[in-house]
């Protein structure tokens, strides 16, 4: 076996920080190598600091990094990629918000899983774009997909029959679909339309560059993230925090408020 080097670069998206001690910062990054990651930014937070500015939340940053005993430290960083359109722009600052919150939640500590890097990394990319409609459903769906929790949407979850087209149900506490005949106890239960259960179904197998062109009703778009909302609470036993400020924004955005302040910081 042999020992990984003291030092070593790593590209990483920001997570969260926190501040520690006088001056320094604790961060959770996510990487393409090494998964979560905590460590801690010396003096990060002094006005003369050459961190300051590139280990932001949300930021994709190259960091220089020496092994701690029980944290590693950063040394040097380099931001990659600001987003900067996500930040100004508070609704698609609440979806980025909502998605990292969501890595920290479901990503265990220092266990590499490249595909959760490359989504966290195109849902930003994506935010930063376009931020179409259907991005929220797919990142969520491929998220527990990668975290090893991909709903059951071709057979009953009860029975394992195969669905026949129809009026199907959908069990968060069991994580998949229902067919017609099945009614277990005690288990919440919630309305899935033929609808929903196909593009489930798509976002399951097509690429994002795909999905990102698919036109989605509103009804359907509301049937998906009730569904996914409860699958994650499920899943991460609790509410995701940055869901009450995602929906805030949302319901601002159909109401007028918030749209027109959004709609201001986006100009120029
Ligand atoms: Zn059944």
């Amino acid at each position: 076996m042999t020992t990984p080097p003291k030092i070593y670069k790593t590209e990483a998206i920001v997570l969260k920080h926190f501040a520690i001690g006088e001056a320094d910062y604790l961060l959770t990054m996510y990487t393409p190598n090494g998964g979560k990651l905590r460590a801690v930014a010396k003096g990060a937070r002094r006005v003369k600091s050459k961190l300051g500015g590139h280990l932001e939340p949300l930021m994709r940053t190259s960091v220089l990094m020496t092994r701690g005993q029980n944290l590693d430290n950063i040394n040097q960083a380099e931001v990659m990629e600001g987003f900067r359109v996500v930040r100004e722009d508070l609704d698609r600052l609440s979806r980025a918000l909502y998605i990292s919150e969501l890595v920290d939640a479901i990503t265990p500590d220092e266990q590499p899983n490249y595909p959760i890097y490359r989504l966290l990394f195109e849902a930003m990319r994506s935010l930063n774009e376009n931020a179409a409609p259907s991005l929220m459903p797919y990142f969520q769906l491929r998220l527990l997909d990668y975290s090893g929790f991909m709903p059951e949407l071709y057979k009953c979850v009860e029975c394992g029959s195969t669905l026949a087209p129809g009026h199907h149900r959908f069990t968060p506490d069991r994580g998949g679909s229902l067919c017609d005949s099945c009614h277990p106890l005690n288990v919440s239960v919630l309305p899935l339309s033929l609808d929903t259960l196909k593009v489930l179904r798509f976002l399951q197998r097509e690429t994002y560059a795909n999905i990102e062109r698919l036109h989605l009703e509103q009804g359907t778009l509301l049937e998906l993230e009730r569904l996914m909302e409860a699958l994650l609470r499920h899943v991460l036993d609790r509410e995701v925090k940055a869901t009450r400020f995602l929906n805030q924004v949302a319901q601002g955005r159909t109401s007028d408020g918030i749209s027109t302040l959004t709609a201001s910081n986006t100009k120029g």
